[in-house]
């Protein structure tokens, strides 16, 4: 016969499984959640068991038991408890005084369920009277009460801990906001500093923390010169970083060349550290109580240190240490990143076997490049270089021996005017170079060849071999070539694709470029030869006076007798001479000739005149022309002659830098030098400006004195700058006279001398001395 069962229990699913257990048994069960409940089924089912939670709102187990014994009707029921609760031997014990003699506890296993409903129920006799104990309402109340009183330590435990761990979870709140504001910032940033830089900042705002540091790490320290900060105060001081380089220390038995661990470091009280006792002082100076130290990591290598330090004891607990962890590997990672991009963005861009701009790059710096020569009106050269042979070069010198070869011939283009900015490595054997500033075909010239030389014919040493390079050269000239970097490299490569079928050693794109600059640098090792061979010479133009004719002083002006070329005007090479410096040789050279024919006339017992000597702007700039006409001078003065000679100098030469101008020519006008303004009128300098200047004396430039027939306007021209001149007591010379018409306008304009094909043709000293003599009358020869 089935067996009726009550199971009391304000969870359901606990009634559950009961109900479940004794269905199975084919029990019939009914159910009550609460104690009020369950007496009234008691009483109007009358079960044979009842299976009763102990812990119930409103009434519990014991006091449900304890009312089910005051009712005889169903006082004998017999009860078990079930519940989680009650285990304490108080809690049995006052079961058994209530007359309930099994406490089940749970989770408790259904054969030990079944076990105790079968025993339960054999025990059951309905007429067995069940009293609870006396006693029991004490008892219970004193459990009652410990319960209270235990709930209530519990209580005051969890209002602690809660308030703990709401301060935690503020702090740990604050390591997340450091967390997503570092995955932002490793979003957004690309540069390695400011990762670095911000990761630190964020730590210290929105992590609350006193000093947030990383160092990079070196060897087993952190590198004192490599570390970015963010907290109040100072940066981190040398002990702080002692203390960041613990996290790499990890040395163990392999010793310092061990490779280095990423170990995170943790000191949660900085004062009973023993570890720390070195840095203590510096930390708590600092209010940091704990310090956290985190490797960020690099290709598997600790790259950097992050160190955070907070004010409290105890802050880095397994929680804050497992997000720091999680934030150090983000931070490691985008260092990862970073690394990569660079890497990319160097591979995008660069060479990396000489580490020179690769083709992409050289064509943007080319059209950088090309905006500076646009804007200062100047002109730029490309060269492209094929290194010829390379392949054989490679095969005897082996891979390795071709790349420090490829590698030096890189160090040796980088010296270049414009420095490595200007240096491409576009082929395995090319290289381009960008010769910026460019203003005359001249310095083109010069360029290639100074550069060519440097770059190309001294060898090369590679591992212990000398080994000479030769290479073909196609250049293209901005703006002549083309205007852009595309046109320009085109026609380079098209200059270079011809240099190597004709086997010239360079070429221009435009053709007569190249047969200029091949006369040019010809003639300039021509030049050399002739200073070396001592072929220049000075001829002689007389200045007379405009109403005696006299010759009142000569004018020096150079000649070159080539043995190839024959005589040449000083138009062919001057400008040569400037732009390669060898004026300065010339023309110290110039100055000691025209003293040596002075004192040849002065010989041949003829009043030698003064004599004038151009001097070129290349050598005023340097500061050495007044020694060098003193030296000269000092051969006449050994002959007891006074000092006799001038200079002629360009206008625009002496507006340049006219304070300068001003000192130096009171310096050579101290020595006895007479200094006259040659070509005036093609400048730019004013009248007024030249009041200013110790001048003695006006060239009027040759354009002038021809104007004066052909111009309508040309007489009233020079006639004012004869008077303005001699307001400002200067002498006034007029430069190529050749008519008897010009000479007669001078003379009624009131100009002083002249000088020109009407007079004279500048002629060889001989042939001046013939002049000197005929106006001297009888030459008389002195020794
Ligand atoms: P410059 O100093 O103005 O010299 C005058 C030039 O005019 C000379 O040319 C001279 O031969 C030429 N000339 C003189 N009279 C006449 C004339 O009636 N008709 C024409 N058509 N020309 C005439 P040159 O000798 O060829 O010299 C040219 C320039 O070279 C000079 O101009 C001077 O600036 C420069 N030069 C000459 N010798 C030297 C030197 O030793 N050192 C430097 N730095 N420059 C020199
Ligand atoms: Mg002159
Ligand atoms: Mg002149």
């Amino acid at each position: 016969m089935p067996y009726t069962v009550l199971v009391v229990d304000d969870n359901a699913s606990n009634r559950e499984l009961i109900t479940t257990l004794l269905d199975h048994r084919g029990d019939r069960s009914i159910e009550a959640d609460n104690g009020e409940e369950a007496l009234r089924q008691a009483r109007s089912h009358g079960p044979d068991l009842i299976i009763c939670d102990i812990l119930m709102p409103s009434m519990d187990g014991y006091e449900f038991v304890r009312q089910l014994r005051a009712d005889p009707l169903i006082a004998h029921t017999e009860v078990i408890f079930y519940s989680a609760h009650y285990r304490e031997r108080q809690a049995r014990r006052l079961a058994q005084a209530c007359g309930v003699s099994r406490v089940l506890v749970k989770p408790c296993e259904p054969e030990e369920i079944l076990r105790a409903i079968e025993a339960a129920l054999a025990h059951a006799q309905p007429t067995r009277s069940v009293t609870v104990a006396e006693g029991f309402e004490r008892a219970h109340m004193r459990l009652m009460t410990d319960k209270l009183i235990e709930k209530v330590s519990d209580l005051e435990h969890e209002i602690v801990e809660r308030k703990a761990s709401e301060d935690k979870v503020k702090r740990l709140n604050r390591v997340y906001a450091v967390l997503s504001g570092i995955n932002n910032l490793i979003v957004r940033v690309h540069d390695r500093d400011e990762l670095f830089r911000e990761a630190c900042r964020i730590a210290v705002e929105a992590g609350d923390f006193e000093l947030a540091w990383i160092g990079i790490a070196d060897s087993h320290a952190v590198r004192d010169d490599v570390v970015t900060w963010s907290g109040k105060g100072d940066g981190p001081t040398e002990n702080l970083r002692l203390v960041a380089g613990l996290a790499l220390a990890e040395e163990g038995e392999a010793g310092r060349d061990a490779p280095l661990q990423a170990v995170p470091i943790i000191y949660n009280d900085v004062i009973d550290s023993p570890n720390l006792a070195f840095a203590r002082d510096d930390l708590l100076a600092r209010n940091c109580r704990s310090i956290a130290c985190f490797p960020l990591v690099l290709n598997g290598h600790p790259h950097a240190v992050f160190a955070l330090c907070a004010a409290e004891p105890g802050v880095f607990d397994e929680a804050e240490v497992r997000l720091l962890g999680e934030l150090a590997g983000d931070i490691s990672f985008a260092l990862d990143h970073i690394e990569k991009e660079h890497k990319l963005h160097y591979l995008a861009y660069y060479d990396a076997l000489t580490g020179l701009a690769n083709d992409t790059l050289l064509r943007d710096r080319l059209e950088r490049f090309l905006e500076a020569a646009r804007r200062d009106k100047c002109g730029l050269a490309l060269l492209l270089l094929d290194i010829e042979q390379f392949k054989t070069l490679n095969d005897v010198l082996g891979r390795h021996g071709g790349d420090l070869l490829l590698n030096a011939l890189a160090r040796r283009l980088e010296g270049n005017p414009a420095g490595a900015g200007a240096v491409a490595r576009i082929g395995s054997d090319r290289f381009a170079v960008i010769v910026p500033e460019i203003r005359t075909d001249a310095e083109v010239a010069h360029i290639l060849d100074g550069y060519l030389h440097v770059w190309l014919d001294q060898p090369i040493s590679v591992a212990g071999a000398s080994v000479r390079v030769s290479a073909r050269v196609g250049i293209s000239l901005f703006p002549n070539d083309g205007s852009d970097a595309q046109g320009l490299v085109a026609n380079a490569e098209a200059a270079l694709k011809k240099a190597k079928a004709t086997g010239d050693r360079y070429l221009f794109y435009a053709e007569q470029m190249t047969a200029r600059v091949n006369d040019r640098l010809a003639l300039e090792s021509k030049l050399r030869q002739a200073i070396d061979n001592g072929e220049f010479v000075l001829y002689y133009q007389p200045k007379v006076d405009l109403a005696s004719r006299r010759i009142e002083a000569v004018e020096a002006l150079i000649r070159w007798i080539s043995p190839e070329l024959g005589l040449v005007a000083p138009v062919e090479f001057i400008s040569l001479l400037e732009e390669t410096g060898l004026i300065v040789r010339v023309g110290a050279w110039a100055l000691r000739q025209a003293v040596q024919d002075q004192l040849f006339w002065h010989k041949q017992g003829v009043q030698e005149p003064r004599v004038a000597v151009n001097v070129s702007s290349v050598q005023l700039r340097q500061k050495k022309i007044i020694g060098m006409v003193r030296d000269a001078l000092s051969a006449s003065a050994a002959h007891d002659l006074p000092p006799a000679i001038d200079i002629e100098l360009t206008e625009s030469l002496i507006m340049e830098d006219v304070d300068a101008s001003i000192e130096m020519l009171t310096s050579l006008c101290g020595l006895g030098v007479n200094i006259a303004i040659d070509d005036f009128g093609t400048g730019y300098s004013s009248l007024a400006y030249l009041a200013k200047l110790p001048v003695h004396a006006l060239k009027i430039d040759r354009y002038f004195i021809e104007s004066m027939i052909n111009e309508p306007n040309g007489m009233m021209l020079v006639s004012t700058i004869i008077s303005l001149a001699h307001a400002m007591r200067l002498k006034v010379i007029a430069e190529g006279v050749e008519t008897e018409e010009h000479a007669k306008i001078l003379r009624l304009l009131r100009c002083d001398e002249m000088q020109g094909y009407l007079i004279s043709q500048p002629v060889t000293r001989e042939a001046m001395l013939d002049l000197l003599q005929r106006q001297a009358g009888a030459p008389t020869v002195r020794h």
